[in-house]
């Protein structure tokens, strides 16, 4: 009996800037996607290709549904995918930086908190954030000892309630920590959103994702 190849693709995306952001790369590739997930809450979407389904998730989530084989693809930002290869190695195909949701992760602290000196004179920082490997590496490179506390939302109140003393968290527009009294004192690295395929969707029905894969590849280029 002839084997039936599942021509299915499913593509892990999370709600607002990255999904905002995908739209007019998936237009590239002729697919229309008829649902806001802000409106619908629903958490599969269809799309205009009838191949093509889109799952609505939380955006640290992505990487692990592609890794396990759930979505074939999905996009997701650096810094999430920096936090995600830290816990959960391999498994990952990472071909295209796509350029879109752009933004910055940095330290951020009150206004009135004095950061030069007090790395200066060595004391012990204390820092709150979701991205403990990137918050890690950065202020072991610098020879700066911290107390790392996690959280996993509102970052910007923790200095403001004596919870830390900075904050490590993205940046796009500087609007969140201004109006919280916050200023971004160092720059950590840009971020933007790269496509993660998962490895084996990749080998086995790469023919498949190939034309969605070189859309993307084409919009990146055109939108740059
Ligand atoms: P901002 O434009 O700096 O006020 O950013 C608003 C909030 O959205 C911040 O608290 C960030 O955590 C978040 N944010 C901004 N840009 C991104 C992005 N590209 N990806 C994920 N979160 C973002």
């Amino acid at each position: 009996m002839k084997e039936t190849v599942n021509k299915n693709i499913t593509l892990a995306l999370s709600k607002g800037r990255i999904f905002e952001d995908t739209l007019p790369l998936l237009e590239e590739a002729g697919i229309k996607v008829s649902e806001s997930p802000e409106k619908s809450r629903k958490l599969i979407i269809q799309t205009s290709d009838p191949n093509l389904r889109i799952l609505i998730l939380r955006a640290s989530d992505v990487p692990t549904y592609v890794q396990y084989g759930a979505a074939d693809l999905g996009i997701a930002g650096k810094d999430v995918l920096i936090e995600h290869s830290a816990q959960q190695p391999g498994g990952l195909y990472q071909p295209i930086d796509l350029n879109i949701a752009r933004c910055r992760l940095a330290v951020a602290v009150r206004k009135d908190f004095n950061y030069k000196d007090v790395v200066k004179q060595g004391s012990r920082l204390r820092v709150a954030t979701k991205y403990i490997q990137s918050t890690r590496e950065h202020f072991a490179a610098k020879g700066v000892h911290i107390d790392l506390i996690k959280l996993y939302g509102s970052m910007e109140l923790a200095p403001l309630v004596g919870l830390a003393d900075a904050i490590v968290d993205v940046v796009s527009t500087g609007d969140t920590l201004k109006a919280n009294g916050l200023v971004a004192v160092e720059d950590i690295m840009p971020i933007s959103s790269r496509l993660v395929v998962n490895q084996a969707s990749l080998k086995n029905r790469g023919v498949f994702l190939q034309p969605l894969l070189d859309a993307f590849s084409r919009a990146t280029n055109l939108h740059e």
